[in-house]
């Protein structure tokens, strides 16, 4: 629900990125009627989705929904039902921002800059955590079911959270949530800060700290916008890193 939302706050694509998006969906054969929108692209396969079709394949290397989701958003839920070799397919992706699809005879590489949102339960069962309740396959009903996502695949996802389950009571409670129009309206104004901050620095391939060309580059744009006082910092956090 929560992920399903994601693309209302989402700022518009950007000229560059509609034609990229618009390009993915063509080869793939999605691009119904010609129609172009700066909506970002959403995509939320099934779990029984397959390698090829996850990352691209098949005898005229189709791309796969993590390149129909270029500079959107690719959603798995029940994210530990996906079989290990689909999700092990990810890491390059995450990792590179392209996926590239080996055939016998010729290479593809198709772009694949996504943000990943994946959900998944606790436990086999959905049930661990909640209060007076007790899997009947004890602590391993979570301990089997998370370890279904391998450490590197884990360790590209930048931000885990855990969500309670809904109360009765949450549901009839005023609703005190801001709307995602308001949202919307941060986003594009942090994007806007983003691009002139690139501006300053005569970067124009990236849009947001995520794309920045240059990984060993970061720490000189951090300590740059962070003042005299950042570089110490950014060390720390490089330190920290390596640790
Ligand atoms: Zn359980």
């Amino acid at each position: 629900m929560l992920a399903q939302r994601l693309p209302s706050i989402l700022p518009p694509l950007a000229p560059k990125e509609l034609l990229e998006v618009s390009m993915i969906a063509s080869v793939a054969g999605e691009l119904g009627e010609g129609k172009l929108t700066d909506r970002r692209p959403f995509r939320a396969p099934h779990h029984s989705a397959s390698m090829a079709a996850m990352v691209g394949g098949g005898m005229r290397a189709r791309p796969g929904e993590v390149s129909l989701a270029h500079h959107g958003v690719l959603f798995l839920d029940e994210f530990p039902e996906f079989t290990p070799q689909t999700l092990d397919a990810l890491r390059q992706p995450l990792e590179t921002g392209d996926c590239m699809i080996a055939r016998a005879n010729h290479r593809v590489t198709y772009p694949a800059r996504i943000q990943l949102i994946a959900a998944m339960n606790p436990c086999r069962c959905g049930m661990a955590g909640e209060p007076g309740y007790r899997c009947l396959r004890g602590e391993r009903c979570r301990t089997d079911y998370q370890a279904r996502i391998s450490g590197p695949l884990l360790d590209r996802i930048d931000l885990r959270i855990e969500v309670p389950a809904v109360s009765a009571g949450d549901l009839i409670r005023p609703d005190r949530s801001e709307k995602s129009a308001a949202v919307a309206l941060r986003v594009a104004r942090a994007r806007t800060i983003q691009r002139e901050r690139f501006e300053r620095l005569g970067v124009t391939s990236a849009t947001t700290n995520a794309h920045w060309p240059h990984p060993s580059g970061r720490s000189d744009f951090l300590s740059h916008e962070l003042g005299a006082g950042g570089a110490g910092g950014v060390e720390a956090l490089a330190r920290a890193r390596q640790t």
